[in-house]
């Protein structure tokens, strides 16, 4: 194997079009077995030697991003931690969603430190600036933080595609959650109310289903 493959790594998408492939095979090549095909494709359209070196390959492509301590792994892309035996699937199907999420999206929302600063800062901004426009602004602040906390956790689950946009969520968020009257009015005036949108208190979105 050349050296460029091991560098390439082989993305979420290289793996959905290679088995995608395979799967036309059967007309071409009906008498080879499926892992067969898998290998034909790899080997003619990705330059691997085989299937399993795909697979190895993507992999890594993962697991380059986890860092472990004994039985926990922590990853610095998906932002989960797991136990590296127990949660490995469970790790790499969330870590799949997100790439394939982002590829979409083009957006990583704000996660971790990032996110906790937005949030510190929109919080004191909603409570002590001293005109209406400010605690305006801190408020959507606010929301902003809770929707990157909300869309996030809808691109590692896979319901990302039904997450309202943040103009939607700031109208569903105001009335799901304390806003002092004039800061209300304001966003209301601006945003429109989705009553019911969200349950009183929860600033995650679900999918209703
Ligand atoms: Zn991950």
């Amino acid at each position: 194997m050349s050296e460029e493959t091991t560098m390439s790594g082989f993305s979420f998408f290289d793996m959905r079009e290679l088995k995608a492939r395979a799967e036309t095979c059967a007309e071409t090549h009906p008498t080879l077995t499926h892992a067969q095909r898998l290998s034909l494709v790899a080997r003619r359209d990705f330059g691997l030697p085989c299937f399993v070196e795909a697979r190895r390959l993507r992999e890594q492509d993962i697991m380059q991003h986890v860092e472990s301590d004994g039985d926990v792994g922590k990853c610095s892309f998906c932002h989960f931690t797991f136990r590296l035996r127990e949660e490995r699937a469970w790790h790499v199907t969330r870590h799949e969603r997100l790439e394939e999420a982002l590829h979409y999206l083009h957006h990583m929302p704000l996660v971790g430190e990032q996110l906790k600063r937005l949030m510190d800062s929109s919080w004191s901004q909603a409570q002590d600036a001293p005109t209406l426009e400010g605690r305006v602004a801190g408020y959507l602040g606010v929301f902003r933080a809770w929707y990157d906390r909300s869309i996030f956790g809808s691109m590692c689950d896979g319901t990302w595609r039904e997450h309202p946009d943040f103009p939607m969520y700031v109208s569903m968020i105001i009335t799901a959650t304390d806003v002092p009257h004039d800061v209300l009015d304001r966003l209301a005036s601006l945003y429109g109310r989705r009553p019911g949108s969200l349950r009183w208190g929860e600033s995650r979105w679900q999918e209703v289903g």
